[in-house]
């Protein structure tokens, strides 16, 4: 099977957010444009799918030529509250209200609370987009609206998943390096094999 083509874009600022484009039958997909996204996109018309709902994963969406948004039902009210997606915290109020759609009935997604209540990882092919879930060394924090009981639970279950899948796939966190699955269950210690 040829693998799926992607770029990844640090976009952000200083937060560094990894911001990833593929094309399907000659659409564009963004997932979890940050600000500073146009510079590499333009004025392309875009499919943008979001892990979860924290400010620098969608603030570069008033920036996109924006069709629909892709996004879990528990994490799309993060759009439209500042409080909820924490730009409060960068000094801005940003809100998005554009054409959002249940991402669970269109894409290959697995729920994975704990970072935030709607995180998701996005299965495309080969590539799993995780998020602020699962890094190639750590986990994400859950003390940003997520939940740390919810996030024990989160990782018990992708142990399983991440062991029964080809090792080739490829870990695509938002922030950080790539790394194959071959390369997470032998760096990150919440995944290693053995433990429990
Ligand atoms: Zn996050």
């Amino acid at each position: 099977m040829k693998k799926m083509d992607f770029r990844v874009f640090k976009t952000s600022g200083f937060i560094s957010t990894n911001t990833y484009f593929f094309k399907i039958k000659n659409e564009t997909y963004i997932i979890d444009p940050g600000y500073g996204v146009k510079k590499y996109v333009g004025e392309v018309p875009v499919h943008v799918l979001l892990t979860h709902g924290h400010f620098d994963h969608i603030a570069g969406l008033e920036e996109l030529n924006v069709i629909d948004v892709f996004i879990s039902n528990e994490d799309k009210e993060m759009l439209t509250d500042p409080n909820k997606n924490f730009s409060y915290l960068f000094g801005e109020k940003f809100t998005f209200y554009g054409n959002t759609k249940n991402i669970d009935e269109y894409f290959s997604t697995i729920k994975v609370p704990g970072h935030t209540f709607g995180s998701r990882l996005i299965v495309i092919e080969n590539l799993i987009f995780t998020g602020d879930t699962v890094f190639c060394n750590s986990i994400g924090r859950s003390d940003l609206g997520g939940s740390r009981e919810y996030m024990k639970e989160t990782i018990k279950k992708l142990k399983d998943f991440f062991f029964n899948i080809n090792e080739n796939s490829l870990i695509l966190p938002g922030h950080g390096d790539i790394c194959s699955v071959r390369d997470l269950i032998r760096i990150n210690p919440f995944f290693k094999r053995g433990l429990v």
